[in-house]
């Protein structure tokens, strides 16, 4: 799902784009290279999620392809970066502003994901409880799926695709890793809008995994890596440990009265210190109470 948190305008053009008539939403995507073969693209306007593209001597693969209405756009900014055939999508996790585009992408391109991914495609999710009329058409559905990790040895570097361990956003999220370029795309275990996160509770997503995957993440980086969140601008490691610090302290704070015994209500009633008021938007704080709360 796309979180824009404290973006209502965002949320609102959201609701516009799934709600009304998509095919006007006129999208381009604004392009950063961020190493010899890496780039960025960054939707505009910031309806769905970012993409990352490796484009080099061995072909073009790109992490994610944003909304159903995506593919035109996407399939222009690729190929003024290199032309010929996208070789490979990788799918951060199923929700419909990260993978909307594969029923387009699927018949030449090799779609590769998180085995449960394919699993809630397949059951015709697009993010949470929210379900597509009818069937997706198999192209739709990655062809490689893999539990852990999987990697792809593309354009002069090792692609890593890894699950953190823990059900967190969803219950097949995924990063990214370039090694070569040091560039990482997290898909939405990290939005960097200063928000509070989105835990997708339908599919088994947890807040405390998505803690402890943002942990095992601060680790695997160091101080140069540049950081693709799931939504927002390119990030660096002390943006990623300003979100995982409102996870975990947030977290802590709602276990702490959960333990005194303290109901969801109770809870939710005293709210959050106010230090915490300007993360409370798309997601307001009382659903990230919720999210807190069942996950512990
Ligand atoms: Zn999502």
């Amino acid at each position: 799902m796309t979180i824009h948190p404290r973006s209502i305008g965002v949320a609102l053009a959201l609701v516009i784009v799934c709600q009304a008539n998509a095919q006007e939403v006129a999208l381009t995507q604004d392009h950063t290279q961020l190493s010899d073969t890496v780039h960025l693209l960054v939707p505009n306007p910031a309806t769905a999620g970012n993409l990352a593209v490796s484009a080099g001597e061995d072909g073009i693969l790109v992490v994610d392809d944003q909304l159903e209405t995506s593919a035109p756009s996407i399939r222009a900014a690729v190929a003024a970066i290199q032309p010929g055939r996208i070789d490979f999508i990788v799918n951060s996790h199923y929700h419909f502003d990260h993978a909307g585009s594969n029923a387009s992408f699927g018949a030449d391109s090799t779609i590769v994901a998180h085995s449960s991914v394919r699993m809630r495609l397949a059951e015709g999710r697009e993010a949470g409880a929210r379900f597509i009329q009818g069937e997706r058409p198999r192209e739709a559905l990655p062809k490689v799926t893999f539990d852990d990790r999987v990697t792809v040895h593309f354009n002069g570097e090792d692609i890593d695709i890894i699950h953190l361990a823990n059900p967190a956003h969803t219950d097949g999220d995924a990063v990214i890793f370039f090694r070569g370029s040091n560039v990482i795309h997290t898909g939405d275990q990290f939005i960097n809008l200063g928000g509070f996160p989105y835990i997708d509770r339908d599919v088994g997503g947890s807040a405390v995994g998505l803690r402890d995957n943002l942990a095992t993440l601060l680790t695997m980086i160091d101080d140069h890596t540049r950081i693709i969140p799931g939504h927002g601008p390119l990030a660096m490691k002390p943006d990623l440990k300003a979100f995982y610090n409102l996870v975990a302290d947030t977290i802590d704070l709602v276990a702490l009265q959960k333990r005194e015994g303290k109901t969801l209500t109770e809870i939710q009633e005293t709210g959050l210190p106010e230090q915490y008021d300007s993360a409370a938007g798309f997601i307001p704080e009382g659903l990230w109470i919720q999210f807190i709360f069942e996950s512990l």
